[in-house]
């Protein structure tokens, strides 16, 4: 028969494994924190952060209205006329709700498994808006800030994206050259001026006569996208696209820096 320490012992190992266990398969969704999750992420949840609204081919945005529909193909007019330097953009939903804690949750609470749904997700849009590429490269981070998170979100998702599209990614192909200023709670013109001009290929090779991927987490302006596309396009890119897994809604945008 055990003695009550041994049992405490036994008990608390037990706590500890699960513990281990839990960090290296968190079985919880990180959107509602349900059991029956594979990847980090719920059936329910992965529903939610899917969007079914029509969205601008060109700049992924939310479109309403009874137009809503036809716009989609032409075009919405927020980007019309304007140099975005890639043809399309693929977006799983606004920056809102599920999928804006999901995000947050990779980007800011370290939650590097979710990468992979997130990937998934994006990859899915990908192909049902038939975005075709060539080669798969994540937004780079500043050198510095990677090195303090430790990781770079877009690569995450960009990895599992490349893995089911069967394309070849390109981590390193495209670098930040100029640290930027945090982006956050900037206007668009200020965002446009801060990036231009902040990204190079490194290896144009990998680059030149190749249909490129460009893939981010969140798309706000446009701006980071755009000074992706030129650098990838001075390096002789044949065509630029653009997946980003949420894009934060101009309306939204107006309404926070009211
Ligand atoms: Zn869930
Ligand atoms: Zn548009």
């Amino acid at each position: 028969m055990l003695g009550p320490g041994m049992n405490r012992f036994l008990r608390d190992l037990g706590k500890l494994a699960a513990a281990a266990l839990a960090l290296v398969f968190p079985a919880r969704c990180a959107g509602c924190g349900a059991m029956e999750a594979e990847d980090g992420l719920c059936a329910r949840c992965a529903g939610e952060a899917w969007s079914r609204r029509p969205r601008c081919f060109r700049c992924g945005a939310d479109l309403r209205g009874p137009g809503a529909w036809r716009d989609r193909d032409a075009g919405c007019r927020a980007c019309a006329g304007r140099d975005l330097g890639v043809a399309r953009t693929a977006v799983v939903g606004p920056y809102e709700a599920t999928l804006r804690r999901l995000v947050r949750r990779l980007k800011y609470g370290g939650r590097t498994s979710l990468g992979r749904p997130l990937g998934a997700l994006l990859a899915a849009r990908v192909s049902e808006e038939g975005l075709a590429a060539d080669v798969v490269v994540p937004v780079p981070l500043d050198a510095r800030r990677e090195r303090r998170r430790g990781f770079n979100q877009a690569e995450l998702v960009a990895r599992e994206l490349a893995r089911r599209a069967g394309l070849p990614l390109e981590p390193r192909a495209l670098a930040r050259v100029r640290p930027t200023p945090a982006l956050y709670a900037r206007s668009a013109q200020e965002r446009w001026e801060a990036v231009a001009g902040a990204f190079a290929v490194l290896d144009a090779a990998r680059i030149r006569g190749r249909r490129v991927l460009v893939v981010d987490d969140v798309l706000t302006s446009g701006a980071t996208l755009a000074a992706c596309a030129a650098a990838l396009r001075a390096a002789g890119a044949a065509e630029v696209v653009a997946a980003c897994v949420a894009r934060r809604e101009r309306r939204r945008m107006a309404a926070a820096s009211a």
